[in-house]
């Protein structure tokens, strides 16, 4: 669309609304100490505008319901199958389409064909699914940003580009033990942090030079392709959809996790050009997931995801999800809020150990600004920082922390307004303005393994 106006507007009008859990502070006040101050465990009634996570959480479109109902439910081969391969094909350029129930289950077939224990798998960074699910095959997960990329401060306009020198130096050392090269585009672990073109065009020449495959971890493939189109030199007259194809056609093959840019609610897909290693996976995808023209999902998923693919791509969505982020960033950044920088693709990070100087990392910083937003105004963030990454020192008295505390506010797709949007900053600047007042918390109890989504906490006084 042509832009004469400055106001970049949601591209879509609104059919069918669910109404929001409005709460008192009283009411917030009694949930969260329900939920032992983790808010994982908070009921969704009682959480207003929820920025947990992006995933599976969006809108579908009219068009993508309208789809469902066409879904066929043939078990062996049914059309809608065919039509979200011919998407996917057309889309990325690969041979073979394998769907899958999620992304993870995508990236637990491909690894567990494809590497085996002692092997090294390096990649910008590995999702948290993604380094299990390597690490589970006995394979180490190596994460090669650039030097500087992990500081919140530093304003590079592709925080997600893996680092050529380091990537180099380890495939000269270790070729032969390198199963494949992963790069994650946007890298999540950064709030959405681009990779540009350049970067992948330089890891693909390296990946040829060593004889090494190239995968994407592509969940944000769309939201990559504008971040390119809005910051690399020379891509500003592309379309998105333009760019997207070519960082798919690259790589060798791709893992993605449709509920991000899949705009559906539940999916995944594995993309691969081998016809060897395809038959090997699809081997394994009948043990865990089902035929392999469903992969564990009913025909009218395969019909929602094949329309989401391509509506993803609309550069006016596009135009308006990255706005919506940046909008955000930019009033926060007005009040002084302590952020990441600069904004991601699909969220938006607050610096904890910043904004709460006053409260040391071992009583997590994070946790209490993600609980006051909470209390203050029904808004559910997410800590990344000590309580999600950190662990018990069984010697010591405090936890071995994590390197940074941030707040995570994940923005769903389609799914909020700008109205939430000036709700939220109002909620933010609140507790910004008192922030004097927040106090630290300690665990009272914990699991070994990820201990974020389940530990109860308690406040200091
Ligand atoms: C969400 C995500 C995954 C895992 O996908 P699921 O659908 O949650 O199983 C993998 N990689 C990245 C980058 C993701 O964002």
């Amino acid at each position: 669309m042509e832009h004469r106006f400055s106001t970049i507007i949601e591209p879509f009008r609104i059919k069918s609304v669910e109404p929001l859990g409005m709460t008192t502070r009283v009411q917030r006040q009694a949930a969260i100490e329900e939920a032992n101050w983790n808010v994982f465990k908070l009921h969704a009634e009682s959480v207003l505008i929820d920025l947990l996570t992006d995933s599976g959480t969006g809108a579908m479109s009219a068009a993508q319901w309208a789809a469902m109902m066409i879904g066929d439910e043939t078990y062996a081969c049914a059309r809608s199958f065919y039509k979200l391969e011919k998407v996917v094909r057309d889309l990325t350029g690969v041979q073979f389409v394998i769907p899958t129930h999620q992304g993870r289950a995508a990236e637990h077939i491909l690894f567990t064909t494809l590497c085996q224990p002692g092997q090294v798998v390096p990649s910008n960074s590995h999702f948290d699914t993604t380094r299990a699910n390597v690490e589970f095959v006995g394979a180490q997960a190596v994460d090669l940003l650039y030097d500087g990329a992990s500081d919140p401060r530093t304003d590079m306009p592709f925080k997600g580009d893996l680092d050529v020198r380091k990537l180099g130096r380890l495939l000269a050392d270790r070729g032969s033990d390198v199963p494949l090269v992963l790069v994650t585009i946007t890298n999540n672990r950064g709030g959405g942090q681009p990779v540009s073109l350049g970067n992948l065009r330089a890891v693909r020449d390296l990946c040829n030079e060593f004889g090494v495959p190239l995968f994407l971890d592509a969940a944000r493939f769309a939201e990559n392709a504008w971040l390119i189109k809005m910051r690399e030199p020379g891509q500003g007259d592309r379309t998105a959809s333009d760019i997207a194809r070519e960082c798919f056609s690259l790589c060798d093959g791709f893992t993605m996790s449709a509920k991000k840019d899949g705009l559906v609610n539940i999916g995944g897909l594995l993309g691969l050009n081998d016809p060897e290693l395809a038959e090997r996976c699809r081997t394994r995808l009948i043990l865990t997931e089902g035929f392999p023209t469903y992969g564990g999902l009913a025909g009218r998923d395969l019909e929602a995801l094949a329309q989401g693919l391509q509506e993803v791509l609309d550069e006016d969505y596009l135009a308006y999800r990255h706005a919506s982020v940046r909008y955000v960033f930019d009033r926060l950044d007005q009040l002084g809020v302590p952020m990441m920088r600069p904004p991601g693709g699909h969220a938006v990070y607050i610096d904890a150990a910043a904004f709460a100087p006053h409260i040391p990392a071992w009583q997590y910083p994070g946790v209490s600004l993600v609980n006051a937003l909470y209390v203050e105004g029904g808004v559910r963030g997410v800590e990344v920082g000590t309580l999600m990454f950190g662990r018990p020192d069984p010697d010591g008295h405090h936890d071995f922390t994590a390197n940074l505390e941030l707040v995570r506010l994940t923005f769903p797709r389609r799914t909020y307004t700008q109205s939430h949007m000036d709700y939220l900053i109002e909620v933010v600047g609140a507790v910004w303005a008192n922030r004097a007042q927040l106090k630290g918390y300690r665990i009272a109890e914990q699991r070994a393994v990820l201990r974020g989504f389940t530990a109860s906490l308690l406040p200091l006084d």
